[in-house]
């Protein structure tokens, strides 16, 4: 725990200095745990520290087995239309909310317990080679397309950089989400969340917009290979 305690510090610091250098509003960033592998005594240590207080998950089976009432949580993976009844209305967002079919689960499963499920709308920010979330051209319409579902309110953007790219690459790929996220900003005041960075490129990130991080191996240490 001291270790990550530490880490932490660092990670602050870094982002501290960053937003006094870019004039950027420090409080304003938010540092999401990337949970996947990590025991729930560990986020509840954080979480008692008053450190880090929300924690993403990868897998629903995870997420499930790990759930605890008192933390919050977001679902950050690729959610399978199947597994969205183990999260709606347990979450704070669901931030991989890529296609039609999936918000219209969603909706469904939220309208049935009487909650409105917060989202966020994953858009791939390089090209077709990214794993999921759709591309930044699709955005708008597909906004268009959730405004029937009363019951799935969408609070902003998340994306994950394509991997091995360099730093003018990935500048390129962030500031093109952040264009975007600051259009649909004005148009719709809800729209607050832009989540982009990972621990290898959390500070590029935060310097082209982003207001929420999710880290996980330099926040928590590298990644055990067996749960
Ligand atoms: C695992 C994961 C992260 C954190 O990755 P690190 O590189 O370990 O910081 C962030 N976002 C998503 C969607 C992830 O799956």
């Amino acid at each position: 725990m001291e270790k990550i305690i530490a880490n932490l510090n660092e990670i602050e610091s870094n982002i501290k200095d960053l937003c006094a250098k870019k004039n950027i509003d420090y409080k304003s960033i938010e540092l999401l745990g990337a949970s996947k592998f990590r025991s729930l005594e560990t986020l509840k240590f954080l979480r008692d520290e008053g450190r880090v207080v929300t924690f993403g998950e990868n897998k629903v089976q995870e997420f499930n087995g790990k759930y605890d009432s008192t933390l919050t949580w977001d679902i950050i993976g690729q959610l399978q239309t199947n597994k969205v009844k183990y999260v709606v209305g347990k979450v704070r967002y669901i931030s991989s909310l890529d296609r039609l079919s999936l918000a219209e689960e969603i909706n469904r499963i939220a309208e049935k317990r009487g909650v409105v499920q917060r989202c966020l709308v994953e858009v791939n920010s390089g090209d077709e080679e990214c794993k999921g979330g759709l591309s930044v051209d699709d955005v708008e319409n597909f906004l268009k397309e959730l405004a029937q579902f009363s019951s799935i309110k969408v609070c902003g953007l998340m994306a994950v950089a394509p991997q091995g790219i360099g730093e003018d690459e990935l500048k390129k790929c962030f500031s093109k989400v952040n264009d975007l996220f600051l259009k649909l900003k004005a148009q719709n005041p809800e729209i607050q969340v832009l989540s982009m960075g990972m621990s290898e490129d959390y500070l590029t990130a935060i310097e082209c917009g982003s207001n929420q991080v999710r880290l996980g191996r330099i926040l928590f240490g590298d990644r055990p290979q067996v749960l």
